[in-house]
């Protein structure tokens, strides 16, 4: 029989470590941190350690040879014991202003080229790409003009934040997505519903900077110049007949306002948590572009309400329902119909831009099946050229396509789960057969009467 070498390293890394408070081991803790004395403790438990420590206001200088665990520490200073590896809180120094690389007015895209480029991708939408191209340009002129001492005491330019307001599915997020690339700055997307006012269940306001700060490679200079996005802001307005504290709603919204209108803010770097052990940085957000999102489900009534009731009073009165059936109601949007809503005027105040998009049409959706620069028929007829094969769409499947996809009511979002559904059996089917040279996607094969019509090659 085969004698165990019991002195072999290895054998002793048969045994987990073990948290010397929790009693967890390493495969449920996670790596632990070595303590002298061989003792071991997770990072749960250090980190509770470090916040009663925090929070008992006790003073460690104070204390000569601290007791700990009944031992004290000079006791193994002639013991040759490996120091614990505890990493050190510490800033992330910002560049120096030499290092920092000077925005240039001539880098900034004048508007019309900003909107030609969001041409390519967005359909449609037409007065929201101009007042963002415009409200972009602006907020880097607005840059430019502090880093250069350009701007004098009396006139200051204001933050251009944008409040932007469109149905589920219209091109939100898509719209600041594409900006994003297109000016070549981090973007961080936060969702409004997952804020709570600091010190309850959920994510703190700060975690939107974290984000961003992630988005950009831990570099501030460039998170300081990024977007944040933060969607369904319309969840946070406050919440009618309350007697509990609103912590999601109201309390974010004041929460919000400071890191809106700019301020510095501390935030954890490479996690979104603030802990002891994550080191920390300070982003300004004063040079921040934030655009909030939401889809405001009531708010057409409200304003429907507002304008009927305004044209009801004297000769209009017999209009009273003409802008009920409005496909363009959102666009009268003003301040006093978002307060109503529930949003608080402060925090409307520091969205000064309000931009309102358009519940997509049937005509629109058609195009942007085929026409932006990544359209999904592109994307397939991409797929399924390397394969040798023609992908053709006719018109009115397309229009059936955009139809189906109207009905579902999440705007564009419905069209890819739609076309998904019948090209799965086309990209099935078409590569068993070498002899195939076109496929031609006919309304009949989307209404389920037939195949689609497949032409072999010559
Ligand atoms: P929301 O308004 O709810 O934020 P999104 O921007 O997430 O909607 O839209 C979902 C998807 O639909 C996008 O990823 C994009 O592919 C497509 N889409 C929506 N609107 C447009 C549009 N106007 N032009 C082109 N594609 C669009």
């Amino acid at each position: 029989m085969e004698e165990k070498d019991t002195n072999k390293p290895e054998q002793e890394d048969q045994y987990e470590k073990i948290c010397y408070i929790c009693r967890r081991t390493e495969s449920k803790a996670g790596p632990m941190i070595n303590m002298p004395g061989g003792m071991c403790l997770c990072h749960d438990c250090m980190q509770k350690s470090f916040d009663s420590v925090l929070n008992s206001g006790l003073d460690f200088s104070k204390i000569q040879n601290m007791p700990y665990m009944n031992m004290n520490l000079n006791d193994f200073s002639n013991l040759n014991i490996p120091k614990p590896e505890i990493p050190q809180k510490q800033k992330i120094k910002k560049k120096s202003a030499q290092e920092k690389p000077a925005l240039n007015i001539k880098d900034i895209p004048a508007p019309h080229k900003i909107k030609a480029s969001l041409d390519q991708y967005v359909i449609g939408q037409e007065q929201a790409k101009k007042v963002i191209s415009v409200a972009v340009y602006n907020h880097y002129k607005r840059i430019f003009a502090r880093e250069n001492g350009q701007e004098s005491d009396d006139v200051q330019i204001e933050k251009s934040n944008i409040l932007m307001i469109g149905p589920t599915g219209s091109g939100k997020t898509y719209l600041v997505k594409t900006l994003a690339r297109l000016l070549d700055v981090p973007l961080a997307i936060a969702d409004a519903t997952a804020l709570t006012e600091a010190g309850y269940i959920g994510d703190d306001i700060e975690s939107v900077v974290s984000k961003l700060l992630a988005a950009a490679d831990n570099d501030v200079e460039r998170a300081e110049r990024g977007i944040i996005f933060i969607d369904e802001i319309d969840k946070i307005a406050k919440k009618k007949d309350v007697s509990t504290r609103d912590v999601s709603g109201e309390s974010v919204q004041q929460e919000l306002l400071k890191l809106l209108e700019g301020s510095l803010v501390e935030v954890p770097v490479g996690s979104n948590q603030k802990n002891a052990l994550s080191p920390m940085a300070t982003v300004n957000t004063d040079q921040i572009l934030f655009i909030c999102g939401g889809a405001f489900p009531d708010l057409e009534q409200i304003i429907k309400e507002r304008l009927n009731k305004a044209s009801s009073i004297g000769f209009g009165a017999e209009l009273r329902d003409k802008y009920d059936n409005d496909p363009d109601i959102l666009s009268h949007v003003t301040n006093s119909d978002l307060r109503k809503f529930g949003m608080i005027p402060e925090f409307l105040g520091r969205l000064p831009i309000v931009v309102t998009l358009r519940k997509l049409t049937e005509p629109m959706l058609v195009e942007i099946l085929k026409k932006p620069k990544n359209a999904i028929l592109k994307q397939y007829i991409k797929l399924l050229e390397l394969d040798e094969v023609k992908l053709v769409f006719e018109d009115d499947a397309l229009e059936w396509i955009a139809g189906e996809a109207l009905k579902r009511d999440t705007g564009a979002r419905a069209l890819r789960a739609i076309l998904e559904e019948f090209m799965l059996d086309i990209m099935y089917e078409v590569p068993k057969d070498p002899g195939i040279g076109t496929v031609v996607i006919t309304r009949g094969y989307l209404e389920k009467n037939g195949g689609p019509r497949i032409e072999m090659r010559q």
